[in-house]
């Protein structure tokens, strides 16, 4: 019996729910394609693996015909992995209109007025992750402008921060303000207060 993946909505986490709960083994990540994978020919249909995925992204029929129906539907959903970001995470994915350069850092702060700059690093990407999307920050703050600098393994220390991720508030080309750590969604208000 056959059950299916969503492969246009599906992150591809190797930690998938549906390969602890398979009874049979037929939820896999295959290594080489870092991909999700079923095994139709082991699946019995029992529905677990659906229930674990917060996404929806799992669809399990009892008959192939079934099975074909769950695909049309996935052939034609309109969504990707990058739709679903910020409900997965909190957090919004970092593109091209906010990132700037580590080298551009003190550029950007001179000739900027009301801006947020968020520092961050590799390390510190998870947190980045979880934290509030920035259209969030913006609504609820007299900032203009959102920036995020990945500061790579450059010493920021001349900015005042002690950890990653970081923001740095900047008024009239110079930063004012700098706000230590970051901020899951639950801390919003908080971090709203203090960017007033
Ligand atoms: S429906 Fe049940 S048997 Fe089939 S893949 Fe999901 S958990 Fe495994």
């Amino acid at each position: 019996m056959p059950a299916i993946i969503n492969h246009k909505i599906c992150d591809q986490a190797n930690a998938c729910g549906g390969i602890n709960v398979c009874p049979v083994g037929a939820f896999t990540y295959n290594e080489k394609t870092k991909r999700i994978e079923i095994d139709n020919d082991k699946c019995i249909s029992c529905g677990a693996c659906a229930k674990t995925c917060p996404i929806a992204a799992i669809g399990v029929a009892k008959t192939w015909e079934e099975f074909e129906e769950l695909k049309q539907a996935i052939d034609e959903d309109p969504r990707s992995a990058d739709d679903l970001f910020v409900d997965r995470f909190g957090g919004d994915i970092i593109n091209e209109n906010v990132l700037i350069d580590f080298e551009n850092l003190d550029k950007v702060i001179k000739e900027n007025d009301k801006v947020i700059i968020e520092l961050f690093n590799d390390d510190s990407i998870m947190c980045l992750l979880k934290s509030i999307p920035y259209q969030d920050i913006l609504a609820n703050s007299n900032y203009d402008k959102y920036y995020r600098c990945n500061v790579g393994t450059n010493d920021f220390s001349k900015y005042g921060i002690s950890e990653l991720s970081s923001l740095l508030l900047v008024n009239n080309g110079k930063v004012t303000k700098v706000v230590n750590g970051y901020f899951e969604e639950k801390y919003k208000e908080k971090l709203f207060t203090l960017l007033k």
